[in-house]
């Protein structure tokens, strides 16, 4: 690859004693260096920088278009590391790390102001998780600090679950990607306020509020999550438009004859559709430019697994409206229609 390019990095993530890995060394040189590295975790493909270094903190919101004031996450490796960053862990915050960690749960505590600035947009509170992934928790480990990741995408643009879409995003942008294949969970980790007397969720993700209740009882969602509210979300992220596809994406909440109804309405009018839908709608339909199956509704995780690969499937120009199902906000259902409604922009039709 030459010096203006990106190097792929290919390691398997099942492969044994990986801290030896001559790529995952060869990356953990460049986050101690400085530099900013793209690598997969369960939930999406990261963009990780040395949280302690301003210049690694820079990088990483210059390559994304990311607005300044949307703070980052910090991915440990150990529990230890915790108590170097964060003061005052409540009781139902350890126990949802004991129960949920490593994984798709990342906590806001009070910081003890020795993070780069950057990763705290300046905010009293810092957010931390510990993935769930072999490769970034090796690059942890080998380089010995914390890594400030959020998504390796271009800001507003979907999560990237392949290294496929961090290079279509970030291509000349950063030194490296890690390809380490696709990722699991496929929607980002829940971020859940722990600095008040009851955890309060602040954005939807890998786990759900029904699993954390099971171990801490009840938990709070923060009032801007709820549709229509006017609230100020806590979660800085949660204001910008995010993970929208390259046409309008409109949500069609109704039964099968609704949905056909307004896909049919499109094209008479001339339109070019896209439809996501569901496996059990398949066939269900009138055909229409592009149909792109995202999971069973039956089966929530293969719809998170393919939610955002199946928004970035529509190419440039190739539709001029893409219609998607919908599903109940229970369980995953809850952070996959988050993230749709999002890309949606708020715009959703539903049948009277
Ligand atoms: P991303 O890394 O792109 O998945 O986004 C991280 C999410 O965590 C965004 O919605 C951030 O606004 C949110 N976040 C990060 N730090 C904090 C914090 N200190 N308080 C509240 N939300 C935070
Ligand atoms: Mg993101």
């Amino acid at each position: 690859m030459d010096q203006h390019g990106t190097k792929l990095l290919t390691v398997d993530k099942n492969v044994e004693n990986i801290d030896e890995n001559r790529n995952i060394m060869l990356a953990a040189e460049q986050l101690l260096e400085g530099e900013v590295v793209a690598f997969p975790t369960e939930t999406v493909y990261g963009l990780g920088g040395n949280a302690l270094c301003n210049k690694a903190i820079h990088k990483i919101f210059q390559a994304k278009g990311r607005p300044s004031d949307n703070p980052l996450i910090v991915h440990i490796g150990e529990r230890s590391q915790l108590v170097k960053y964060v003061d005052n862990i409540p009781n139902y915050a350890t126990k949802l790390m004991d129960a949920f960690w490593p994984g798709p749960l990342t906590i806001v505590l009070t910081h003890k102001g020795n993070l780069s600035k950057g990763v705290t947009a300046n905010l009293p509170t810092v957010a931390i998780r510990m993935p769930d992934h072999p490769i970034a928790l090796a690059l942890i480990r080998v380089s010995g600090i914390p890594l400030a990741a959020p998504s390796a995408n271009t800001s507003g643009k979907p999560s990237p679950t392949k290294a496929e879409h961090v290079y279509e995003d970030l291509y000349g942008r950063i030194p490296v990607i890690v390809d380490g294949g696709p990722t699991g969970v496929g929607v980002e980790s829940t971020v859940v306020d722990c600095t008040g007397e009851v955890p309060v969720i602040l954005r939807p993700g890998g786990v759900t509020k029904e699993e954390m209740e099971e171990v801490v009882g009840k938990i709070e969602v923060d009032p801007a999550l709820m549709m229509e509210s006017a609230a100020t979300p806590k979660s800085p992220g949660m204001k910008y438009t995010h993970y929208a596809p390259t046409a309008p994406l409109i949500l069609v909440d109704g039964s099968e004859r609704f949905f056909n109804e307004i896909v049919k309405e499109a094209m008479a009018s001339g339109k070019r559709v896209g439809m996501l839908i569901f496996e059990e709608n398949k066939g269900r339909f009138s055909p229409v430019k592009k149909e792109v199956i995202m999971g069973s509704k039956e089966d929530l995780s293969s719809v998170a697994y393919a939610l955002y690969d199946s928004l970035r499937s529509f190419e440039e120009k190739e539709v001029d409206v893409i219609f998607s199902q919908v599903i109940p906000e229970k369980g995953l259902g809850t952070a996959i229609m988050n993230r749709l409604r999002k890309a949606a922009g708020g715009n959703i039709v539903s049948e009277a």
